[in-house]
Protein backbone atom coordinates (compact mmCIF):
# COMPACT_ATOMS: atom_id res chain seq x y z
CA UNK A 1 0.00 0.00 0.00
CA UNK A 2 1.22 3.82 -0.63
CA UNK A 3 3.49 5.08 2.09
CA UNK A 4 0.45 7.10 3.59
CA UNK A 5 3.24 10.22 3.97
CA UNK A 6 6.28 11.03 2.57
CA UNK A 7 9.19 10.18 5.21
CA UNK A 8 11.66 13.44 4.43
CA UNK A 9 8.58 15.23 5.86
CA UNK A 10 9.74 17.55 8.77
CA UNK A 11 9.21 14.97 11.18
CA UNK A 12 9.29 18.12 13.91
CA UNK A 13 5.41 18.58 11.93
CA UNK A 14 4.16 15.32 14.39
CA UNK A 15 5.52 16.43 17.76
CA UNK A 16 4.78 19.46 17.94
CA UNK A 17 3.66 20.27 21.45
CA UNK A 18 -0.05 19.13 21.56
CA UNK A 19 -0.24 20.33 25.13
CA UNK A 20 1.17 23.97 24.16
CA UNK A 21 -1.09 23.95 21.11
CA UNK A 22 -5.02 22.91 22.84
CA UNK A 23 -3.85 25.71 25.65
CA UNK A 24 -3.49 28.14 23.11
CA UNK A 25 -6.53 27.25 21.06
CA UNK A 26 -8.63 27.11 23.98
CA UNK A 27 -7.84 31.13 24.14
CA UNK A 28 -9.32 31.77 21.18
CA UNK A 29 -12.37 28.67 20.48
CA UNK A 30 -14.86 27.97 23.23
CA UNK A 31 -14.54 24.06 24.79
CA UNK A 32 -17.07 22.79 22.73
CA UNK A 33 -15.29 23.53 19.66
CA UNK A 34 -12.21 21.45 19.96
CA UNK A 35 -12.14 17.91 20.20
CA UNK A 36 -9.36 16.45 21.43
CA UNK A 37 -10.39 12.92 22.43
CA UNK A 38 -9.46 10.08 20.48
CA UNK A 39 -12.90 8.34 20.49
CA UNK A 40 -14.19 12.07 19.05
CA UNK A 41 -11.50 12.14 16.23
CA UNK A 42 -12.26 8.95 14.84
CA UNK A 43 -15.16 10.37 12.60
CA UNK A 44 -12.69 12.98 11.12
CA UNK A 45 -9.97 9.54 10.39
CA UNK A 46 -10.20 9.76 6.67
CA UNK A 47 -12.25 10.80 3.32
CA UNK A 48 -14.04 9.20 1.11
CA UNK A 49 -11.05 7.13 0.39
CA UNK A 50 -11.79 4.96 3.58
CA UNK A 51 -8.32 2.77 2.76
CA UNK A 52 -6.16 5.67 3.63
CA UNK A 53 -6.63 6.66 7.79
CA UNK A 54 -4.37 9.10 9.83
CA UNK A 55 -5.61 10.37 13.51
CA UNK A 56 -5.22 14.46 14.45
CA UNK A 57 -3.76 15.62 16.70
CA UNK A 58 -6.62 18.08 17.78
CA UNK A 59 -9.68 18.84 15.90
CA UNK A 60 -10.78 22.54 15.59
CA UNK A 61 -14.42 23.59 14.54
CA UNK A 62 -14.30 27.40 13.79
CA UNK A 63 -17.82 29.22 12.55
CA UNK A 64 -16.68 32.15 11.56
CA UNK A 65 -13.53 33.82 9.49
CA UNK A 66 -11.62 35.84 12.38
CA UNK A 67 -11.64 32.48 14.11
CA UNK A 68 -10.00 30.84 11.87
CA UNK A 69 -7.73 33.68 11.35
CA UNK A 70 -6.79 33.20 15.25
CA UNK A 71 -6.46 29.14 14.90
CA UNK A 72 -3.97 29.56 11.72
CA UNK A 73 -1.84 32.24 13.34
CA UNK A 74 -1.53 29.56 16.65
CA UNK A 75 -0.55 26.65 14.34
CA UNK A 76 1.86 28.92 12.28
CA UNK A 77 3.45 29.84 15.32
CA UNK A 78 3.95 26.46 16.72
CA UNK A 79 4.51 24.53 13.37
CA UNK A 80 1.81 22.65 13.71
CA UNK A 81 0.78 21.37 10.03
CA UNK A 82 -2.91 22.21 9.10
CA UNK A 83 -5.34 20.04 7.56
CA UNK A 84 -8.53 22.23 6.13
CA UNK A 85 -11.95 19.65 5.79
CA UNK A 86 -15.35 20.34 4.36
CA UNK A 87 -17.81 17.34 4.54
CA UNK A 88 -15.10 14.72 3.82
CA UNK A 89 -16.44 12.82 0.89
CA UNK A 90 -13.31 13.75 -1.17
CA UNK A 91 -12.20 10.40 -3.08
CA UNK A 92 -7.81 11.35 -3.12
CA UNK A 93 -6.93 11.35 0.21
CA UNK A 94 -7.21 15.39 0.47
CA UNK A 95 -8.97 15.82 3.44
CA UNK A 96 -6.81 12.80 5.08
CA UNK A 97 -5.26 14.30 8.47
CA UNK A 98 -1.56 13.78 8.80
CA UNK A 99 -0.12 12.22 12.14
CA UNK A 100 -1.16 14.68 14.88
CA UNK A 101 -1.95 18.20 12.71
CA UNK A 102 -5.09 20.36 13.28
CA UNK A 103 -7.88 18.94 11.61
CA UNK A 104 -9.79 22.36 10.39
CA UNK A 105 -13.19 21.42 10.62
CA UNK A 106 -15.66 23.88 8.28
CA UNK A 107 -18.67 22.30 8.55
CA UNK A 108 -20.04 24.73 10.87
CA UNK A 109 -19.80 27.61 7.72
CA UNK A 110 -23.38 26.90 6.84
CA UNK A 111 -25.08 29.73 6.02
CA UNK A 112 -25.63 31.57 2.97
CA UNK A 113 -25.01 35.01 3.55
CA UNK A 114 -26.63 36.58 0.49
CA UNK A 115 -28.30 36.39 -2.68
CA UNK A 116 -27.87 39.04 -5.62
CA UNK A 117 -30.74 38.43 -7.85
CA UNK A 118 -30.05 41.10 -10.24
CA UNK A 119 -26.36 40.08 -10.22
CA UNK A 120 -27.60 36.12 -10.19
CA UNK A 121 -24.79 35.36 -7.49
CA UNK A 122 -24.86 34.44 -4.40
CA UNK A 123 -22.60 34.25 -1.00
CA UNK A 124 -21.90 31.47 0.92
CA UNK A 125 -20.17 30.05 3.43
CA UNK A 126 -17.74 27.57 2.42
CA UNK A 127 -19.35 24.35 4.48
CA UNK A 128 -22.86 24.73 2.68
CA UNK A 129 -23.66 21.93 0.57
CA UNK A 130 -23.77 21.91 -3.16
CA UNK A 131 -27.39 20.97 -3.62
CA UNK A 132 -28.68 23.50 -0.81
CA UNK A 133 -27.32 26.15 -3.09
CA UNK A 134 -29.64 24.94 -6.11
CA UNK A 135 -32.37 24.05 -3.14
CA UNK A 136 -32.30 27.84 -1.83
CA UNK A 137 -32.67 29.69 -5.52
CA UNK A 138 -34.70 27.25 -7.55
CA UNK A 139 -38.10 29.74 -6.38
CA UNK A 140 -36.39 32.35 -7.90
CA UNK A 141 -35.80 29.89 -11.49
CA UNK A 142 -32.37 29.77 -11.03
CA UNK A 143 -29.84 26.92 -10.10
CA UNK A 144 -26.17 26.21 -9.63
CA UNK A 145 -24.64 24.54 -12.52
CA UNK A 146 -21.70 21.89 -10.86
CA UNK A 147 -23.59 19.34 -9.23
CA UNK A 148 -21.20 16.49 -8.51
CA UNK A 149 -23.04 12.88 -7.73
CA UNK A 150 -21.83 13.91 -4.40
CA UNK A 151 -23.58 16.75 -3.93
CA UNK A 152 -26.48 15.54 -1.34
CA UNK A 153 -23.28 15.73 1.35
CA UNK A 154 -20.71 17.41 -0.37
CA UNK A 155 -19.44 21.28 0.95
CA UNK A 156 -19.07 24.87 -1.94
CA UNK A 157 -15.61 24.94 -0.33
CA UNK A 158 -14.41 21.39 -0.84
CA UNK A 159 -15.77 21.73 -4.22
CA UNK A 160 -13.56 24.40 -4.65
CA UNK A 161 -10.65 23.08 -3.05
CA UNK A 162 -11.12 20.12 -5.78
CA UNK A 163 -12.51 22.28 -8.63
CA UNK A 164 -15.44 19.65 -8.50
CA UNK A 165 -17.31 18.59 -11.74
CA UNK A 166 -20.78 16.57 -12.47
CA UNK A 167 -22.95 15.10 -14.61
CA UNK A 168 -23.87 18.81 -15.87
CA UNK A 169 -20.29 20.60 -16.50
CA UNK A 170 -20.00 19.29 -20.18
CA UNK A 171 -22.32 22.23 -20.86
CA UNK A 172 -21.60 24.78 -17.98
CA UNK A 173 -18.57 24.12 -16.57
CA UNK A 174 -16.74 23.04 -14.07
CA UNK A 175 -16.27 24.72 -10.41
CA UNK A 176 -13.54 26.91 -11.62
CA UNK A 177 -16.16 28.11 -14.34
CA UNK A 178 -18.77 28.75 -11.95
CA UNK A 179 -17.67 31.23 -9.22
CA UNK A 180 -17.04 34.92 -9.08
CA UNK A 181 -14.76 35.10 -5.67
CA UNK A 182 -13.33 34.08 -2.96
CA UNK A 183 -12.54 35.17 0.36
CA UNK A 184 -9.82 32.84 2.08
CA UNK A 185 -7.46 32.92 4.91
CA UNK A 186 -3.35 32.37 4.60
CA UNK A 187 -1.20 30.15 6.81
CA UNK A 188 -0.13 33.40 8.46
CA UNK A 189 -3.83 34.37 9.21
CA UNK A 190 -3.94 37.08 7.09
CA UNK A 191 -7.36 37.73 5.36
CA UNK A 192 -7.66 37.49 1.14
CA UNK A 193 -10.31 38.82 -1.20
CA UNK A 194 -10.38 37.53 -4.36
CA UNK A 195 -12.57 38.68 -7.41
CA UNK A 196 -15.88 40.12 -6.87
CA UNK A 197 -18.59 41.55 -9.02
CA UNK A 198 -16.59 42.34 -11.88
CA UNK A 199 -16.27 39.61 -14.33
CA UNK A 200 -12.00 40.15 -14.88
CA UNK A 201 -9.74 41.90 -12.03
CA UNK A 202 -6.05 42.87 -12.91
CA UNK A 203 -3.24 40.87 -11.61
CA UNK A 204 -2.36 37.32 -11.26
CA UNK A 205 -5.88 35.27 -11.55
CA UNK A 206 -5.64 33.88 -7.80
CA UNK A 207 -9.59 32.56 -8.54
CA UNK A 208 -8.09 30.17 -10.26
CA UNK A 209 -5.39 29.64 -8.53
CA UNK A 210 -7.51 28.75 -5.30
CA UNK A 211 -9.78 26.49 -7.15
CA UNK A 212 -8.33 23.07 -7.09
CA UNK A 213 -5.37 23.96 -5.00
CA UNK A 214 -6.78 20.83 -2.62
CA UNK A 215 -6.48 22.91 0.82
CA UNK A 216 -2.50 23.23 -0.14
CA UNK A 217 -2.46 27.60 -0.39
CA UNK A 218 -5.16 28.90 2.12
CA UNK A 219 -8.18 28.39 3.81
CA UNK A 220 -11.12 29.10 1.77
CA UNK A 221 -13.77 31.27 4.45
CA UNK A 222 -16.28 32.47 1.45
CA UNK A 223 -17.52 32.04 -2.26
CA UNK A 224 -19.48 33.58 -4.61
CA UNK A 225 -20.92 31.59 -6.78
CA UNK A 226 -22.37 32.63 -10.09
CA UNK A 227 -26.14 30.89 -10.72
CA UNK A 228 -27.62 30.55 -13.79
CA UNK A 229 -31.92 30.26 -15.21
CA UNK A 230 -32.98 26.92 -14.37
CA UNK A 231 -33.46 25.34 -18.24
CA UNK A 232 -37.03 25.77 -19.15
CA UNK A 233 -36.95 22.12 -20.24
CA UNK A 234 -34.69 18.79 -20.18
CA UNK A 235 -35.52 15.66 -21.69
CA UNK A 236 -32.82 12.48 -21.17
CA UNK A 237 -32.00 10.15 -24.30
CA UNK A 238 -31.12 6.39 -23.49
CA UNK A 239 -28.95 4.46 -25.84
CA UNK A 240 -28.31 0.52 -25.14
CA UNK A 241 -25.15 -0.90 -26.85
CA UNK A 242 -24.00 -4.44 -27.14
CA UNK A 243 -20.28 -3.61 -27.31
CA UNK A 244 -18.61 -0.45 -25.25
CA UNK A 245 -16.50 0.19 -28.33
CA UNK A 246 -19.53 1.37 -30.20
CA UNK A 247 -20.71 3.07 -27.26
CA UNK A 248 -17.32 4.91 -27.32
CA UNK A 249 -17.85 6.03 -30.85
CA UNK A 250 -21.57 7.14 -30.51
CA UNK A 251 -19.80 9.47 -27.76
CA UNK A 252 -16.57 11.10 -30.01
CA UNK A 253 -19.38 11.04 -33.29
CA UNK A 254 -21.85 13.45 -30.95
CA UNK A 255 -19.31 15.44 -29.91
CA UNK A 256 -17.85 15.97 -33.34
CA UNK A 257 -21.30 16.64 -34.48
CA UNK A 258 -20.80 20.09 -32.77
CA UNK A 259 -23.61 18.88 -30.34
CA UNK A 260 -23.48 20.49 -26.48
CA UNK A 261 -25.39 17.93 -24.42
CA UNK A 262 -26.11 19.28 -20.90
CA UNK A 263 -24.83 15.56 -19.73
CA UNK A 264 -23.45 12.76 -21.44
CA UNK A 265 -22.74 9.90 -19.19
CA UNK A 266 -21.93 6.32 -19.90
CA UNK A 267 -22.23 2.93 -18.04
CA UNK A 268 -20.93 -0.46 -18.74
CA UNK A 269 -22.59 -3.80 -17.66
CA UNK A 270 -21.47 -4.04 -14.37
CA UNK A 271 -22.57 -0.55 -13.45
CA UNK A 272 -25.34 -0.60 -14.55
CA UNK A 273 -26.57 -3.86 -13.31
CA UNK A 274 -25.15 -2.39 -9.58
CA UNK A 275 -27.46 0.36 -10.09
CA UNK A 276 -30.38 -0.93 -11.41
CA UNK A 277 -30.74 -3.44 -8.55
CA UNK A 278 -30.25 -0.22 -6.05
CA UNK A 279 -32.53 2.05 -7.54
CA UNK A 280 -34.49 0.43 -10.24
CA UNK A 281 -33.91 3.00 -12.91
CA UNK A 282 -34.88 0.73 -16.03
CA UNK A 283 -31.80 0.42 -17.12
CA UNK A 284 -31.28 -2.65 -20.14
CA UNK A 285 -29.52 -4.94 -17.58
CA UNK A 286 -28.54 -7.02 -20.83
CA UNK A 287 -26.51 -4.09 -22.38
CA UNK A 288 -22.72 -4.05 -22.15
CA UNK A 289 -22.99 -0.21 -21.86
CA UNK A 290 -25.57 2.50 -21.97
CA UNK A 291 -25.13 6.66 -22.63
CA UNK A 292 -27.24 8.76 -21.20
CA UNK A 293 -27.28 12.26 -22.78
CA UNK A 294 -29.55 14.81 -22.12
CA UNK A 295 -30.34 18.23 -23.33
CA UNK A 296 -31.56 21.15 -22.21
CA UNK A 297 -33.33 24.34 -23.58
CA UNK A 298 -36.33 25.56 -25.41
CA UNK A 299 -38.41 22.35 -26.10
CA UNK A 300 -38.05 22.58 -29.99
CA UNK A 301 -33.87 22.77 -29.54
CA UNK A 302 -34.29 20.13 -27.23
CA UNK A 303 -36.42 17.58 -29.62
CA UNK A 304 -34.08 18.44 -32.91
CA UNK A 305 -31.32 17.49 -30.74
CA UNK A 306 -31.83 14.90 -29.29
CA UNK A 307 -33.26 13.58 -32.72
CA UNK A 308 -29.90 14.18 -34.20
CA UNK A 309 -28.41 12.32 -31.48
CA UNK A 310 -30.44 9.63 -31.70
CA UNK A 311 -29.74 9.33 -35.16
CA UNK A 312 -25.95 9.38 -34.16
CA UNK A 313 -26.30 6.56 -31.75
CA UNK A 314 -28.28 4.50 -34.11
CA UNK A 315 -24.94 5.27 -36.87
CA UNK A 316 -22.91 3.93 -34.13
CA UNK A 317 -24.22 0.81 -33.81
CA UNK A 318 -27.27 1.37 -30.92
CA UNK A 319 -29.54 -1.91 -29.90
CA UNK A 320 -32.16 0.12 -28.70
CA UNK A 321 -32.57 4.45 -28.52
CA UNK A 322 -35.44 5.54 -26.34
CA UNK A 323 -36.30 8.95 -24.63
CA UNK A 324 -37.47 8.97 -21.06
CA UNK A 325 -41.44 8.18 -21.51
CA UNK A 326 -41.57 11.22 -18.70
CA UNK A 327 -39.72 13.78 -16.08
CA UNK A 328 -40.37 10.58 -13.35
CA UNK A 329 -38.76 8.27 -15.64
CA UNK A 330 -35.94 11.01 -16.63
CA UNK A 331 -35.26 11.67 -12.83
CA UNK A 332 -34.91 7.44 -12.70
CA UNK A 333 -32.79 7.48 -14.95
CA UNK A 334 -30.16 10.28 -13.29
CA UNK A 335 -31.22 8.63 -9.91
CA UNK A 336 -29.77 5.40 -11.29
CA UNK A 337 -26.38 7.10 -12.78
CA UNK A 338 -26.11 9.08 -9.59
CA UNK A 339 -26.39 6.31 -6.99
CA UNK A 340 -23.87 3.92 -9.37
CA UNK A 341 -21.01 4.74 -6.92
CA UNK A 342 -22.70 3.30 -3.60
CA UNK A 343 -24.59 0.90 -6.05
CA UNK A 344 -21.41 -1.05 -5.81
CA UNK A 345 -21.39 -2.41 -1.96
CA UNK A 346 -24.30 -5.01 -3.53
CA UNK A 347 -21.16 -6.08 -6.06
CA UNK A 348 -18.12 -6.30 -4.09
CA UNK A 349 -16.87 -5.39 0.10
CA UNK A 350 -15.14 -2.19 -1.60
CA UNK A 351 -14.70 0.06 -4.43
CA UNK A 352 -11.69 2.13 -5.57
CA UNK A 353 -12.37 4.78 -7.92
CA UNK A 354 -10.24 5.92 -9.92
CA UNK A 355 -10.39 9.49 -11.59
CA UNK A 356 -8.19 10.01 -15.14
CA UNK A 357 -9.36 11.91 -18.20
CA UNK A 358 -8.56 11.05 -21.57
CA UNK A 359 -9.25 12.62 -25.17
CA UNK A 360 -13.01 11.50 -26.08
CA UNK A 361 -12.00 10.06 -29.15
CA UNK A 362 -9.63 7.43 -27.53
CA UNK A 363 -12.35 6.06 -25.11
CA UNK A 364 -13.27 2.90 -27.12
CA UNK A 365 -9.30 2.45 -27.19
CA UNK A 366 -9.16 3.21 -23.50
CA UNK A 367 -12.26 0.72 -22.47
CA UNK A 368 -10.78 -2.07 -23.76
CA UNK A 369 -7.78 -1.51 -22.30
CA UNK A 370 -8.95 -0.92 -18.85
CA UNK A 371 -10.80 -4.02 -19.16
CA UNK A 372 -7.46 -6.33 -20.91
CA UNK A 373 -5.98 -4.75 -17.51
CA UNK A 374 -8.95 -6.18 -14.97
CA UNK A 375 -8.26 -9.02 -16.16
CA UNK A 376 -4.75 -8.80 -16.49
CA UNK A 377 -4.80 -8.25 -12.50
CA UNK A 378 -7.28 -10.22 -11.39
CA UNK A 379 -10.28 -7.54 -10.30
CA UNK A 380 -13.62 -6.58 -11.78
CA UNK A 381 -14.45 -3.14 -13.08
CA UNK A 382 -16.95 -0.85 -13.68
CA UNK A 383 -16.90 2.27 -15.70
CA UNK A 384 -19.64 5.18 -14.79
CA UNK A 385 -18.40 8.25 -15.93
CA UNK A 386 -18.97 11.46 -17.68
CA UNK A 387 -17.90 9.97 -21.19
CA UNK A 388 -18.88 13.85 -22.47
CA UNK A 389 -15.85 14.92 -20.83
CA UNK A 390 -14.00 12.09 -21.18
CA UNK A 391 -13.33 11.97 -17.70
CA UNK A 392 -13.60 8.10 -16.73
CA UNK A 393 -14.33 6.66 -13.12
CA UNK A 394 -13.07 2.95 -13.38
CA UNK A 395 -14.52 1.38 -9.71
CA UNK A 396 -12.27 -1.53 -9.00
CA UNK A 397 -13.97 -4.44 -6.82
CA UNK A 398 -11.87 -5.50 -4.31
CA UNK A 399 -12.53 -7.29 -0.72
CA UNK A 400 -9.94 -5.34 1.96
CA UNK A 401 -10.10 -7.91 4.36
CA UNK A 402 -8.44 -10.63 1.54
CA UNK A 403 -4.59 -10.48 1.70
CA UNK A 404 -3.34 -8.67 -0.60
CA UNK A 405 -6.07 -7.34 -2.40
CA UNK A 406 -5.86 -3.34 -1.56
CA UNK A 407 -1.98 -3.67 -2.68
CA UNK A 408 -3.57 -5.09 -5.81
CA UNK A 409 -6.21 -2.74 -6.52
CA UNK A 410 -3.79 0.39 -6.38
CA UNK A 411 -1.56 -1.37 -8.55
CA UNK A 412 -4.20 -1.78 -11.08
CA UNK A 413 -5.09 1.94 -10.19
CA UNK A 414 -2.06 3.27 -11.21
CA UNK A 415 -1.51 1.22 -14.27
CA UNK A 416 -5.21 3.07 -15.31
CA UNK A 417 -3.98 6.46 -14.59
CA UNK A 418 -1.01 5.83 -16.32
CA UNK A 419 -2.87 4.83 -19.37
CA UNK A 420 -4.59 8.22 -19.16
CA UNK A 421 -1.30 10.01 -19.32
CA UNK A 422 -0.69 7.09 -22.09
CA UNK A 423 -2.88 8.51 -24.39
CA UNK A 424 -2.90 12.12 -23.93
CA UNK A 425 -5.02 12.94 -20.60
CA UNK A 426 -4.79 13.76 -17.08
CA UNK A 427 -4.80 11.78 -13.69
CA UNK A 428 -7.32 13.46 -12.54
CA UNK A 429 -10.45 14.56 -13.92
CA UNK A 430 -12.37 16.01 -11.00
CA UNK A 431 -11.35 14.26 -7.41
CA UNK A 432 -7.77 16.25 -7.14
CA UNK A 433 -4.83 14.23 -6.39
CA UNK A 434 -4.66 14.41 -2.75
CA UNK A 435 -2.31 11.68 -1.15
CA UNK A 436 -3.88 9.22 -3.46
CA UNK A 437 -2.07 10.26 -6.68
CA UNK A 438 0.83 11.91 -5.45
CA UNK A 439 3.04 9.12 -7.60
CA UNK A 440 1.56 9.50 -10.54
CA UNK A 441 2.11 13.61 -10.58
CA UNK A 442 5.52 12.08 -11.27
CA UNK A 443 4.63 10.55 -14.55
CA UNK A 444 2.25 13.57 -15.35
CA UNK A 445 4.74 16.75 -14.95
CA UNK A 446 8.89 17.16 -15.68
CA UNK A 447 10.85 18.18 -12.93
CA UNK A 448 10.34 21.67 -13.98
CA UNK A 449 7.05 21.73 -13.46
CA UNK A 450 6.86 20.07 -10.17
CA UNK A 451 9.55 22.84 -9.11
CA UNK A 452 7.14 25.47 -10.41
CA UNK A 453 4.04 23.97 -8.26
CA UNK A 454 6.35 23.58 -5.26
CA UNK A 455 7.85 27.27 -5.26
CA UNK A 456 3.89 28.77 -6.07
CA UNK A 457 2.90 26.86 -2.67
CA UNK A 458 6.00 28.34 -0.52
CA UNK A 459 4.73 31.68 -1.75
CA UNK A 460 1.56 31.04 -0.41
CA UNK A 461 3.06 28.93 2.92
CA UNK A 462 6.55 29.01 3.10
CA UNK A 463 7.00 26.59 6.20
CA UNK A 464 4.95 24.23 4.66
CA UNK A 465 2.17 23.70 7.05
CA UNK A 466 -1.12 23.55 4.91
CA UNK A 467 -1.84 19.99 4.02
CA UNK A 468 1.80 18.32 3.96
CA UNK A 469 1.97 15.39 1.90
CA UNK A 470 -0.31 16.20 -0.73
CA UNK A 471 -1.12 17.01 -4.13
CA UNK A 472 2.95 17.60 -4.46
CA UNK A 473 5.73 15.25 -4.42
CA UNK A 474 9.10 15.84 -3.55
CA UNK A 475 11.93 15.47 -6.38
CA UNK A 476 13.07 12.77 -4.32
CA UNK A 477 10.28 10.67 -4.73
CA UNK A 478 9.87 11.35 -8.33
CA UNK A 479 13.36 9.51 -8.17
CA UNK A 480 12.25 7.18 -7.24
CA UNK A 481 9.32 6.60 -8.64
CA UNK A 482 8.69 8.70 -11.72
CA UNK A 483 11.35 7.71 -14.47
CA UNK A 484 10.60 4.08 -13.30
CA UNK A 485 6.43 4.90 -14.18
CA UNK A 486 7.18 6.87 -17.51
CA UNK A 487 9.36 3.74 -18.67
CA UNK A 488 6.74 0.84 -17.65
CA UNK A 489 3.70 3.13 -19.35
CA UNK A 490 5.47 3.61 -22.41
CA UNK A 491 6.40 -0.76 -22.34
CA UNK A 492 3.47 -1.73 -21.30
CA UNK A 493 0.82 0.49 -23.86
CA UNK A 494 2.79 1.06 -26.34
CA UNK A 495 0.35 -1.72 -28.61
CA UNK A 496 -2.17 1.39 -28.22
CA UNK A 497 -0.80 3.10 -30.58
CA UNK A 498 -1.36 0.45 -33.53
CA UNK A 499 -5.53 0.04 -32.54
C1 LIG B 1 -20.41 8.93 -3.92
C2 LIG B 1 -19.47 10.05 -4.34
C3 LIG B 1 -19.66 10.63 -5.58
C4 LIG B 1 -18.82 11.68 -5.99
N1 LIG B 1 -19.04 12.27 -7.20
C5 LIG B 1 -18.29 13.32 -7.58
C6 LIG B 1 -18.54 13.98 -8.83
O1 LIG B 1 -19.45 13.64 -9.59
N2 LIG B 1 -17.74 15.02 -9.15
C7 LIG B 1 -16.73 15.45 -8.33
O2 LIG B 1 -16.04 16.41 -8.67
N3 LIG B 1 -16.47 14.83 -7.15
C8 LIG B 1 -17.22 13.80 -6.75
N4 LIG B 1 -16.96 13.19 -5.56
C9 LIG B 1 -15.80 13.61 -4.75
C10 LIG B 1 -16.10 14.71 -3.70
O3 LIG B 1 -17.47 14.73 -3.33
C11 LIG B 1 -15.65 16.08 -4.21
O4 LIG B 1 -14.24 16.09 -4.36
C12 LIG B 1 -16.04 17.25 -3.30
O5 LIG B 1 -15.68 18.46 -3.94
C13 LIG B 1 -15.39 17.21 -1.92
O6 LIG B 1 -16.06 18.14 -1.10
P1 LIG B 1 -15.98 17.99 0.50
O7 LIG B 1 -16.71 19.12 1.10
O8 LIG B 1 -16.45 16.64 0.91
O9 LIG B 1 -14.42 18.15 0.72
P2 LIG B 1 -13.42 17.33 1.65
O10 LIG B 1 -13.38 15.89 1.25
O11 LIG B 1 -13.69 17.63 3.07
O12 LIG B 1 -12.04 18.01 1.26
C14 LIG B 1 -11.54 17.90 -0.05
C15 LIG B 1 -10.28 18.77 -0.18
O13 LIG B 1 -10.64 20.13 -0.08
C16 LIG B 1 -9.93 20.77 0.98
N5 LIG B 1 -10.87 21.70 1.58
C17 LIG B 1 -12.13 21.45 2.02
N6 LIG B 1 -12.71 22.58 2.44
C18 LIG B 1 -11.79 23.57 2.29
C19 LIG B 1 -11.79 24.97 2.55
N7 LIG B 1 -12.85 25.59 3.04
N8 LIG B 1 -10.66 25.67 2.29
C20 LIG B 1 -9.56 25.07 1.75
N9 LIG B 1 -9.52 23.75 1.48
C21 LIG B 1 -10.62 23.01 1.74
C22 LIG B 1 -9.47 19.64 1.88
O14 LIG B 1 -8.28 19.99 2.56
C23 LIG B 1 -9.24 18.53 0.89
O15 LIG B 1 -7.96 18.67 0.30
C24 LIG B 1 -17.77 12.12 -5.13
C25 LIG B 1 -17.61 11.53 -3.88
C26 LIG B 1 -18.43 10.51 -3.48
C27 LIG B 1 -18.22 9.90 -2.13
Amino acid sequence: MLDQFDDRLDPTFATADRDELIARLRSVLPADRLITKVEGMRVYESDGLAAYRGLPGVVALPDNTAEVCAVLKICAALGTPVVARGAGTGLSGGALPFPGCLLLGLARFNRILGLDLDARTARVQPGVRNLAISEAVAPHGLFYAPDPSSQLACSIGGNVAENAGGVHCLKYGLTVHNIQGLQMVTMGGEVLRIGGEALDAPGFDFMALMTGSEGLLGVITEVTVKLLPAPAHAQVLLAAFDDVRRAGQAVAAIIAAGIVPAALEMMDNLALRAAERHVHAGYPVDAAAILLCEIDGAVEDVAAGLARVSVLCEAAGASKVRLARDEDERKRFWAGRKGAFPAMGRMAPDYYCIDGTIPRRRLADVLVEIQRLSVAHGLAVANVFHAGDGNLHPLILYDASAPGEMERAETLGGAILELCVFVGGTITGEHGVGREKINQMCVQFSEAEIETFAAIKAAFDPAGLLNPGKAIPTLARCAEFGAMHVHRGELAFAHLDRL
